[in-house]
């Protein structure tokens, strides 16, 4: 169900666009054309329009390419990729995403810095690469649940020692559903007992199949380790990148995904986010899902203070007052009036579903009990 955006909804109910839209904006769901629906969504849109629907399968990658270039905003620029690494436990994600943040971090800024936000930026070749520092399949498909789709291009990280084990087949099914083009890391290379050819078979039946037996994923040998193959790695996800050809406008109004969150003492709730479109600056008036406020600071993954964040990049806001979920949206406003009104509309919603949940359930629990 996460794989429809509101313009495709609109097409299929041969509609226009601003219904659904006015639908959603009416329950303080701030969606653009191009959002994805999530299941909840699609719920509330087939009751309003009196439909029924039916969930079919998943687009292929190309399919999807395609459709983000046709509606590319005139005054879009080149963004850098946001990279997902997923793979079986002990495999190595946060182990590679150190050794990744660690190998380009330490070059420029004294003291080599690590401070966990949930998101980093590194540089490679002059350009940037984000990374979701919140390793693990649970927060991806949290998000592309809650329609939050960030990611760009997803790792699977495999050691090549252990080969393919449940959680990666998990990872491949999750990785082909979402569309979104694949790199396989192929972790702990520097131990004896690697055997890459034999992970690349197991990965080659579950139809990931290497580019080097004419396959169209390409699998990079690394060590989280020892370092070996990291660039090599960065390389590739940037050649992916320049295929998907990602844009955003950096003049538009803000919107950022949620990566992390929590209540912090002295700041209050603070959102770690990714910016998906526009340029978040402190002053602006937000609203993230039924949380808003005025962005008071915004901290970047090196612990520094900066005045705005660019589309791809990424940083802890503080100024919301409430914590806000995990892969929630955070939208800029107009106005500290406006960015108030929609959390109300969207607390006011969550407060509805709540209680229909509750009356239903106790409804099940009487029908238990004749
Ligand atoms: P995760 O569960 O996927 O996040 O895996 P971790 O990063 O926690 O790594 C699991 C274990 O494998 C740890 O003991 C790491 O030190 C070890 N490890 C990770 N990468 C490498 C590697 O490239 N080489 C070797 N020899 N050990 C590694
Ligand atoms: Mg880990």
């Amino acid at each position: 169900p996460e794989d429809i955006r509101v313009y495709e909804f609109a097409e299929k109910l041969k509609r226009p666009m601003s219904d659904i839209i006015k639908v959603l904006f009416d329950l303080g769901m701030m969606m653009t054309k191009n959002d994805f629906l999530g299941a909840d969504e699609i719920e509330i849109l087939s009751e309003e329009f009196g439909v029924e629907v039916t969930i079919i399968d998943p687009k292929d990658e190309f399919n999807y390419v395609e459709e983000a270039k046709a509606d590319e905003d005139p005054n879009a620029v080149e963004r850098p990729p946001v990279i997902t690494i997923m793979g079986h436990v002990d495999h190595g994600k946060t182990s590679l995403l150190d050794a990744i943040r660690n190998a380009k971090v330490t070059e420029g800024e004294a003291g080599g810095i690590t401070q966990h936000i949930g998101a980093y930026t590194v540089s490679q070749d002059g350009k940037d690469i984000t990374f979701i520092d919140t390793p693990g399949h649970a927060a991806f498909s949290n998000m592309r649940q809650r329609g939050t789709d960030i990611t760009d291009i997803v790792i699977i990280v495999v050691a090549a020692d252990d080969g393919v084990k449940p959680q990666t087949l998990e990872v491949i099914k999750l990785a082909k559903e979402s569309g979104k083009p694949i790199i396989v890391a192929l972790n702990k290379m520097d131990k004896e007992t690697a055997n890459p050819d034999l992970v690349k078979g197991q990965m080659a039946e579950h139809g990931i199949s290497p580019v080097d037996w004419g396959g169209d994923i390409e699998f990079v040998p690394v060590s989280a380790k020892t370092g070996m193959g990291i660039d090599d790695l960065l390389e590739n996800i940037l050649l992916t990148a320049e295929v998907l050809e990602l844009k955003a406008n950096p003049n538009a109004k803000a919107k950022a995904a949620v990566v992390e969150s929590s209540l912090e003492k002295g700041r209050g709730p603070v959102a770690t986010v990714i910016v998906q479109n526009g340029t978040l600056k402190i002053g602006d008036h937000v609203v993230c899902g039924a949380a808003y406020g005025r962005v008071k600071a915004l901290i970047n993954d090196m612990g520094k203070n900066i005045k705005s964040v660019a589309p791809s990049h990424t940083a802890v806001t503080v100024g919301l007052n409430e914590v806000p979920p995990a892969g929630e949206i955070l939208m800029a406003m107009d106005s500290d009036k406006e960015a108030k009104e929609y959390a109300l509309k969207r607390k006011e919603y969550e407060r509805n579903k709540e209680l229909s949940k509750s009356t239903k359930s106790s409804l099940e629990d009487m029908t238990a009990m004749i």
